[in-house]
């Protein structure tokens, strides 16, 4: 697992970007140039991870469809915007 930037190598931090490419895309976001959205849509980040505790993804883990917490984390199509 590494950064989603092609030429990158690091780990990444967080949405699939390592730390660098992580505050660049914010900036983009922040400057309303980009969303979250747009760049999920497109592959170029990745869903924050489910910030949920082992309990209650056992409990989500019985429902079809729920957030997967595997390591899997390629993009997951057929979910738009859930909120
Ligand atoms: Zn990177």
């Amino acid at each position: 697992m590494k950064c989603l930037y092609p030429p990158c190598t690091k780990e990444p931090k967080s949405r699939g970007l390592c730390a660098n490419h992580l505050v660049v895309a914010r900036k983009l976001v922040a400057s309303k140039k980009l969303s979250w959205a747009n760049l999920e849509a497109i592959g170029k980040a990745l869903k924050p991870k489910p910030k949920i505790g082992p309990v209650e993804a056992w409990f989500m883990s019985t429902i079809p469809n729920a957030i997967s917490t595997n390591s899997n984390l390629e993009t997951e199509k057929g979910s738009d915007e859930s909120n």
